[in-house]
């Protein structure tokens, strides 16, 4: 065990478990079990759980996990500036930023509600001094499993006097600001986080897809840089999904190492995203133009995979449970008038000997279900007509089997 010094703070929550990032050299371990603990939500769409990673949500003011701490006001801790973000506007309009401070020994996660603290946060790492911070909370973030410290309004944030010595993290903060080359994707920790300098060679369609952080825009791209031949994916959700409107070079800070059929990134709340003029020697590979190549297949369909209709919850972006002419949220908690349903369908053709699974977007469904001439709120008629057309075909990309257009 690392010895317990006074970086720790003094109170009862070192009985909370720490998870800390998997860049870590230093794995804290703690074994006390802690009633307070919740298991990170599951997800809960089909077919998509290995694939969910995602931003976090902005926090909201939590009454949710919230632990009651008479002793919050002498607690404090210490450490390195890791990582420091912008001040955010929250969509309830609250101020917030967040953090990572690293004593050497565990990382610890915070988010500051008090935008006034930003400036002792960046210049502490500014100047690489330790800060200290006293009077917060502690908070579970149920998404990622692991422990924040939540300074509010009484929060304080000042150079620390401790003596940390810097080399404990400055493996660490380099780490932090450098740059990966894609071949060591394959060797790095899964759920690391790094920054990529690189090409951007495809771009695919975005599409909504439900997540455990509500319904999400995702876009697949494919890069590339100097050391790889064969590109990989890169998933880009939310507003990220945005940035990126056509092929070229871009530099990624801070994207998630992930895994499904392979090592691929994904994009978390807080990747930045910007272009860039760095030329990269394009090589593509074997795969670059079959995924690139738009296919058409034609009806009759093999099966259904899936047929679906959904409503989403105006605040959160959740699925909601339908009452009726009612939509339940369980999130937010919150009862509302049902809004726009959203249709959510796979279907599976033939493609020469190959069985190919295509995605379709709700504006495409809608176009599909008109030219079948199906009643859109009956799904059996639906059913039926999908199984039984044979004047149709769908073109699709072979990138990401989204339908892009009924002929
Ligand atoms: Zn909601």
């Amino acid at each position: 065990m690392p010895k317990k010094t006074k970086l720790q703070f003094k109170t009862d929550s070192d009985s909370n478990q720490v998870t800390n990032h998997s860049t870590d050299s230093n794995q804290v371990t703690n074994h006390s079990t802690d009633s307070r603990q919740v298991e990170p939500a599951k997800i809960n769409s089909p077919g998509r759980s290995t694939e969910d990673d995602n931003e976090a949500p902005p926090p909201s003011t939590p009454k949710k996990q919230r632990m009651s701490f008479a002793d919050s006001e002498t607690r404090e801790a210490h450490g390195y500036v890791i990582r420091l973000y912008d001040v955010t506007t929250s969509p309830s309009k609250v101020k917030y930023f967040n953090a990572v401070i690293d004593n050497g020994i565990q990382e610890s996660n915070i988010v500051c509600y008090n935008p006034d603290l930003h400036e002792a946060f960046s210049s502490a790492k500014l100047k690489d001094c330790p800060i200290k911070i006293s009077k917060f909370t502690v908070e579970n973030d149920q998404y990622r499993n692991q422990t924040k410290f939540k300074l509010g309004s009484a929060g304080n944030a000042e150079f620390s006097d401790m003596n940390i010595p810097y080399n404990l993290v400055a493996k660490k903060l380099e780490w932090v600001n450098a740059f990966t080359d894609l071949i060591n994707v394959e060797n790095i920790a899964l759920e690391s986080i790094i920054n990529v300098a690189c090409h951007v060679t495809l771009v695919g369609e975005a599409f909504d897809e439900d997540t455990k952080f509500g319904r999400k825009k995702k876009m697949n791209v494919r890069i590339h840089d100097n050391t790889i031949t064969e590109s990989i994916r890169l998933v880009l959700w939310g507003n990220h999904a945005q940035k990126i409107t056509a092929s070229g070079s871009y530099r990624f800070k801070e994207l998630r190492v992930k895994t499904y059929n392979g090592r691929y990134l994904t994009t978390t709340a807080y990747t930045e995203i910007t272009q860039s003029n760095e030329s990269y020697e394009v090589r593509l590979d074997d795969n670059y133009n079959s995924l690139n190549q738009e296919t058409i297949v034609a009806f009759p369909a093999i099966g259904i995979n899936k047929l679906e209709t959904n409503y989403y919850c105006s605040i959160c972006n959740h699925k909601v449970i339908k009452l009726g002419k009612y939509g339940m949220c369980n999130k937010c908690p919150m009862k509302a008038l049902l809004g726009e349903k959203f249709f959510d369908v796979k279907v599976s053709f033939k493609n020469g000997s190959e069985n190919v699974m295509v995605t379709f977007p709700h504006n495409i469904f809608i176009q599909l279900i008109e030219k079948v001439n199906a009643d859109h709120n009956d799904l059996d008629d639906i059913e039926e007509k999908l199984l039984v057309t044979k004047d149709l075909s769908v073109k699709y990309k072979q990138m990401s089997r989204i339908a892009t257009a009924i002929l």
